[in-house]
């Protein structure tokens, strides 16, 4: 009885602390613009079952990918087992399963236990990968400090969990010999089977329950400790992958989205269109592109959330191999921090924060003004090295988009601010001038007459 009431209490606290942290999440995503994403719901369904259940972009480089699998499956199925712990933590039972579904039982938790031997296995390798090897992506100036560190403790934390499964099922199978009438016989456990005796044998009575009940609080504990940790973290990632998946963009990688004012602007100077759309009427200047979270999609900023953080994108990005600033992780790393900053001082409703222009009593998204964007995270050269070549779309395995963020960042500081590198004026000049790129007095592609 008193170890369901503190069962419950646990639960509650930790549940509660953890809706608030998920709600936090949920709002700095829509810090983002709205937008619009359904069309195609068969071919979206499919991308979630390949990409974010099927792990499919993951296998590009296997190795890495199995060790991650085997932590995935895992952690999946140990839900199983979890739901267990939960239904015997309320009701005060003890393996309620195991009577009623035998040899089945047997069978699904001695999976479980070969799937944590494999994770842990799995574990250790990450951890010397990290920690031991210079591997390049797991070096780069964006994860010092923190990311290393969340890397690190989801680790370890990983170690801790599989220590409780086994500390539970190990004494319990030496304790279903001495106290039948409420250690429900398991059948023989894949693993705890052998290691349980040879690890617990000898222990009297007495100790054998500490270390049972051990092993079954350090493993809820240590589940709704990552549940409350989550929402920090970069494993975030296993949650929000399935939205992130579902709603990526379905366009052909690299195309990009039109601005209709502007397109029908380049149309009438290319004398395509009779009449041009007066952009400026009314005297209010338009703002294109983005130069903070808000003007960005919300699925943008749902991006930057998901991202793991796993360098893939950097890897594989030209600009980045070849010694440019820009690292297309890091964009995303800037946004989820900028949309963090701005959602914590929303939290605290520091006032002083609250636009003059459009006053208030409460700091929320729609008056904020802090002075600050997305250019105090992310620097000029970082956006100008970007040659949009998409191959950071192309190795990310939650399908997130860098060049999205990239692009917009460009288009306001090109098109609002009219600034951008001096040596891209006589590029801008030449389209202007002759609707081409290059300086060519003649039409662009007038050598085809010849040819
Ligand atoms: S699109 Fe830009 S950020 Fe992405 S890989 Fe190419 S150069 Fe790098
Ligand atoms: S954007 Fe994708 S590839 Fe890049 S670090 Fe994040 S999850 Fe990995």
């Amino acid at each position: 009885m008193l170890q369901s009431l503190l069962f419950l209490l646990v639960v509650a606290v930790a549940g509660f602390f953890a809706f608030r942290s998920f709600r936090r999440i949920y709002r700095n995503i829509h810090f983002g613009k709205p937008e619009a994403i359904n069309e195609d719901a068969a071919q979206r369904r499919k991308n979630v079952l390949l990409v974010a259940f099927g792990q499919k972009k993951m296998f590009k480089q296997w190795l890495p990918a199995v060790l991650h699998l085997f932590i995935y499956v895992a952690f999946v199925i140990t839900q199983i087992e979890l739901l267990e712990i939960f239904i015997d933590g309320l009701t005060g039972n003890h393996r309620i399963f195991a009577p009623y579904l035998g040899g089945f039982y047997t069978f699904v938790i001695g999976f479980i236990e070969v799937l944590s031997v494999l994770a842990f296995v799995a574990t250790v390798t990450f951890l010397a990968r990290r920690n031991l090897l210079k591997i390049p992506r797991f070096t780069k100036p964006e994860l010092e400090g923190w990311p290393r560190l969340d890397a690190n403790l989801i680790l370890f934390g990983e170690i801790i969990l599989i220590t409780g499964i086994f500390c539970m099922n190990g004494a319990d199978v030496v304790l279903q010999k001495i106290r039948p009438e409420h250690y429900p016989d398991t059948g023989f456990l894949a693993i705890s089977g052998w290691l349980g005796p040879l690890l617990f044998g000898g222990l009297s009575e007495g100790a054998l329950v500490g270390v049972e009940r051990f092993g079954w609080w350090l493993h809820l504990l240590t589940v709704l400790a990552f549940l409350n940790y989550l929402p920090y973290s970069k494993h975030l990632h296993i949650m929000l992958a399935f939205p992130n998946v579902y709603f990526s963009c379905l366009k052909p990688r690299g195309e990009m989205d039109n601005m209709p004012v502007i397109m029908n602007e380049v149309k009438g100077m290319m004398g395509l269109v009779q009449e041009t759309e007066n952009t400026s009427e009314g005297g209010d200047v338009p703002e294109f592109g983005a130069k903070d979270v808000f003007d960005l999609s919300w699925k943008t900023v749902l991006d930057a959330y998901t991202c793991t953080e796993c360098g893939r994108c950097t890897e594989a990005c030209p600009a980045n191999i070849t010694g440019k600033k820009l690292s297309p992780r890091k964009i995303m790393m800037d946004i989820r921090d900028r949309a963090e900053e701005i959602g914590r001082n929303i939290d605290t409703n520091n006032t002083k924060l609250i636009s003059p222009e459009k006053g208030g009593e409460v700091l929320t998204a729609e008056n904020y003004a802090d002075g600050k964007s997305l250019f105090d995270y992310i620097s000029r050269e970082e956006i100008h090295a970007c040659t949009t070549c998409n191959a950071c779309v192309e190795a990310c395995p939650v399908l997130i988009n860098p060049v999205v963020p990239i692009l917009e960042l460009r288009r306001y500081e090109i098109l609002t601010e009219a600034t951008g590198p001096q040596e891209w004026v006589p590029m801008f000049t030449s389209v202007e001038n002759s609707g081409a790129v290059w300086q060519m007095p003649v039409s662009r592609d007038a050598w085809t007459q010849e040819a």
